[in-house]
């Protein structure tokens, strides 16, 4: 398990999470999300086998998917008012902060942002904000007015927007 001064996992509202062990100023890079980039035909096959395996996937460009397994991104958790997003560097996906995050806060982004319109994966949520959307599904189902404060702070990668 790669562990990090700055992050620890917790027990959180859904399980495990990633928690903040210093405060991250809005804007901050945090840290890598680490992984094996893996084929939709590999994640499929997860679905059949340990669909935990699928629901971590992040996915990376057009037909792949980084699976964070055994690494910090295993325990990155959805929120729909989310204090943090992924954002692409290179060839890279890096955890970064959308708001202020204080010490002993969860980190969370919307997994909304990572999932493209051919993505039919779906999720009943239970993050227990204000706005919560109930159910978690692929960025043509974002509200307009979430979509675009996402696409204000850079959020949703090209190649996400791109298929709707
Ligand atoms: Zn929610």
């Amino acid at each position: 398990m790669a562990s990090s001064p700055s992050l620890t996992i917790k027990s959180v509202r859904n399980g495990r999470g990633i928690v903040a062990a210093k405060n991250f100023r809005r804007g901050a890079l945090i840290t890598e999300i680490k992984g094996r980039i893996v084929t939709a035909e590999e994640v499929w096959r997860y679905w059949e086998t340990d669909p935990r395996l699928g629901e971590n996937c992040f996915r990376y460009d057009d037909d792949h998917y980084l699976d964070p397994d055994g690494e910090i991104g295993q325990y990155a958790n959805h929120s729909c008012d989310p204090n943090a997003g992924i954002v692409k560097r290179g060839r890279r996906l890096m955890l970064k902060a959308i708001a202020p995050i204080a010490a002993g806060d969860e980190i969370t982004h919307d997994y909304s942002t990572l999932l493209a319109a051919d993505d039919v994966w779906r999720m009943r949520c239970n993050c227990g904000t204000s706005k919560c959307r109930r159910v978690v599904a692929h960025i043509g189902k974002l509200p307009a007015v979430t979509l675009r404060a996402y696409r204000r702070l850079g959020i949703v990668p090209d190649f996400i927007l791109e298929s709707r």
